[in-house]
């Protein structure tokens, strides 16, 4: 029945508004079904509160939000039992408020396209985007008529009196031809499920399924689509572990089980609700990332928290809630909002608090799980200042016998072997206990202690705690043999006089792995390998730094740098040079003898020479001096020719050096085939 028909004009001066709304918004126009439902729960929530101040006697009876689509009709539905709308607050909210709020925002962001794609304010009106015609079917819970309204898109609207006698809303939208994936039910199902799944009332859409009979039947129960008592939103005192575990599986179904929660709860100076979780976090943790979701009084705001949190807590898992977030703006304001800058640095303090907690009181379980919460506190310590401040106290490090110490206990450990001649503490750390083994070896025969560093984060963070730890540095075990790594006072005297390392040098050159090596002495015990391979520790460090953050393309390219050792005390190495006098002892004598003459020309004429200005000396003079260098240059190459081709020949010398690769894993294919050949005729 339609009596007392009405015909107004709303009070917008931009003609065209829906067209333009439309297209602006295209890429995000679904979350008009959140903005009508908030609404409805809004219209809700403010009648039980009425009810709860007894302004409100009647009874509330079934306060279901329900949707539904009329194929047919084309049309979907959300109609609430909440506290309605009289006439004139219809003119009031609908005509005024809404419209103007429309006009305001696209007058705002007229040249700004961009600033739209995200989150906006447009409530109601943001029906508009999908439908031809909406209309408001409403009566008030206050004694007043219901009443009809409906706009077709164009500023003009028709008001009527319906046959209504149930309080409550029914907002009707006519979906526009472009808009009919809104009927169907999957379509709505998804975005229901994205939008509204914690919502406080109870939302309906549909009737449960069953199956039955091997087929999928209807029953005749409300399908109700969300949880309206989330986990977040109870006391922290009525909740168990599985209740955390189940909010963690309905929030995730196919993630592991988390290793923590932490349940915030705070309402000063902001409101603050919300589940975190700690994930297992190891290789490919970028996957991990973003899955945080964001609520404003349980409803949802975004699932991308990336720019809103600190960057390691982007990490973390599970749902933050607070009305002051607000829900209707851009990202790039939330990002500068004081409220959402405040709610970060809480919740960074909140996580440094927990894990703390769980350290001091549980450290067994903090230590069990040390490793998969590792890359989140290291690089939260990293990246975050105040974070490290607090964190730096129940961090841990790992030795490579599984043992845990926090940093002040490490130091304690090492202090009084690891400090070198200049009073720095050295920390040892491996990052393959079995490539490193026999290094890490000889660093525990020393009474030294290893680290374990094998995370892909790891060379990244040892190098933020050089710069934080006073007076420390990390080396790497096979970064250089035993002596040098924590250079003490005492140094060992070496079994060779120079001559005979000066010797043996051009023999290790003949055999020598690749150009990357080069061959040092070092006086070591006589108990250490003959022969070692070491690795500069800062070459290597830049190198595996540049790989695993792109770019630094010089450090990526540097040779790899790596050291033939030989131990100047070692049995087969002196053996060695005793074989070099025997055999080629004559040989070089010979060289040496016609050297010696010639050094002592040029050592006298270079005393000479040295007394006069540069333009006294003369040209035979400077003749005399470039024909000696170039015959003492002739001869010293003419020997270590000799001595390198010996050396080539000298199964030992590729013996000691190809074990030294294969204490370190790296002799491998025609090289290893040629080792066990080798090793094969030495036996017989
Ligand atoms: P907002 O919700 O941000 O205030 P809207 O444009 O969505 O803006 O709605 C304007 C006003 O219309 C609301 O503040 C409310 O007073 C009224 N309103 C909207 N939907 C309903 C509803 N379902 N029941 C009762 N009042 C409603």
């Amino acid at each position: 029945m339609e009596t007392n028909k009405q015909q107004g004009t709303i009070q917008v001066t931009s003609e065209n508004i829906f067209p333009i709304i439309k297209k602006f918004l295209y890429s995000d126009h679904e979350i008009f079904l959140r903005e009508l439902i908030s609404n409805a729960v809004d219209a809700t929530q403010k009648l039980k509160t009425l009810a709860s101040i007894g302004e409100y006697k009647g009874e509330l009876g079934d306060l279901t939000i329900r949707i539904s689509i009329d194929k047919k009709k084309k049309t979907l539905t959300v109609s609430d039992r909440g506290i309605g709308m009289t006439a004139k607050e219809i003119d009031k909210f609908i005509n005024q408020i809404a419209f103007s709020g429309a006009e305001e925002f696209l007058k705002k962001y007229k040249n700004d396209a961009h600033a739209i794609i995200g989150h906006f304010g447009l409530g109601f009106y943001s029906s508009f985007m999908v439908s031809d015609r909406v209309d408001i079917i409403t009566k008030s819970y206050k004694r007043a008529k219901a009443v009809k309204w409906s706009c077709n898109g164009s500023p003009e609207y028709s008001l009527e009196e319906p046959d209504r006698t149930d309080r409550g809303t029914d907002v009707v939208l006519h979906l526009d031809k472009d808009s009919t994936d809104f009927l169907k039910e999957d379509k709505i199902l998804e975005l229901l499920n994205k939008y509204s799944r914690f919502l406080p009332i109870p939302i309906a859409f549909g009737k449960e399924k069953e199956w039955k009979d091997g087929k999928e039947v209807t029953t005749g129960k409300d399908r109700i689509i969300n949880n309206t008592e989330p986990a977040w939103t109870k006391k922290p005192a009525d909740l168990k572990e599985e209740d955390y575990a189940a909010f963690y599986r309905e929030l995730y179904p196919m993630a592991e089980a988390p290793l923590f929660h932490i349940h915030l709860n705070v309402d000063y100076p902001f409101n603050l609700t919300g589940i975190l979780y700690f994930p297992k976090i190891r290789n490919n943790w970028e996957v991990q990332k973003n899955k945080i979701q964001l609520y404003s009084n349980q409803v949802f705001v975004t699932d991308s928290v990336e720019g809103i949190v600190p960057d390691f807590l982007t990490l973390l898992h599970g749902v933050l809630d607070s009305p002051d977030i607000p829900l209707n703006v851009s990202r790039s304001f939330l990002q500068s909002d004081q409220n959402v800058k405040k709610i970060s640095a809480h919740i960074t303090k909140k996580v440094a608090d927990r894990l703390k907690d769980i350290f001091t009181k549980e450290r067994d379980k903090f230590e069990e799980k040390w490793d998969d919460l590792k890359l989140f506190i290291n690089y939260g310590m990293m990246s975050e200042e105040k974070f490290w401040d607090k964190a730096k106290d129940f961090a841990l490090l790992k030795n490579t016998e599984d043992k845990y110490f926090t940093y002040e206990e490490y130091k304690e450990l090492i202090k009084g072997e690891q400090t070198d001649k200049e009073g720095q503490l050295v920390y040892l750390y491996s990052t393959d206990t079995e490539a490193q083994f026999s290094y890490i070896q000889a660093a525990k025969d020393r009474g030294y202690d290893v680290l374990l560093m094998d995370g892909q984060f790891d060379v990244h963070y040892l190098n933020h705690l050089e710069q934080k730890l006073d007076k420390s540095r990390f080396v790497r075990v096979d970064a250089d043999v035993i002596e040098n790594l924590i250079p003490k006072k005492e140094k060992k005297s070496s079994a060779l006089s120079e001559e005979q390392t000066a010797q043996l040098k051009p023999v290790f050159n003949g055999q020598l792995p690749g150009s990357a090596y080069s061959v040092v002495f070092e006086s070591l015990d006589e108990k250490d390998y003959p022969v070692l391979i070491t690795q500069s520790e800062w070459t290597r460090r830049m190198k595996e730094m540049s790989e695993l953050s792109g770019g630094m393309d010089f450090y990526r390219d540097l040779p790899d740098n790596l050291n033939v050792v030989i131990n100047t005390n070692h049995p087969l190495v002196i053996q060695l040079a005793e074989k070099v006098k025997e055999e080629l002892g004559a040989e070089i004598d010979k060289i040496e003898q016609q050297l010696k003459p010639l050094q002592e020309d040029l050592e006298s004429l270079n005393k000479l020479i040295g007394k006069k200005k540069e333009e006294e000396v003369s040209q035979e003079e400077k003749d005399r001096r470039d024909d000696l260098q170039k015959q003492i240059d002739q001869l010293n190459k003419e020997r270590d020719e000799k001595l390198k081709s010996w050396g080539k020949e000298k199964k030992q010398v590729g013996q000691m050096i190809d074990l030294a690769l294969l204490a370190t894993n790296r002799l491998t294919g025609q090289a290893l085939s040629e080792f066990v050949k080798r090793s094969i005729d030495l036996l017989q």
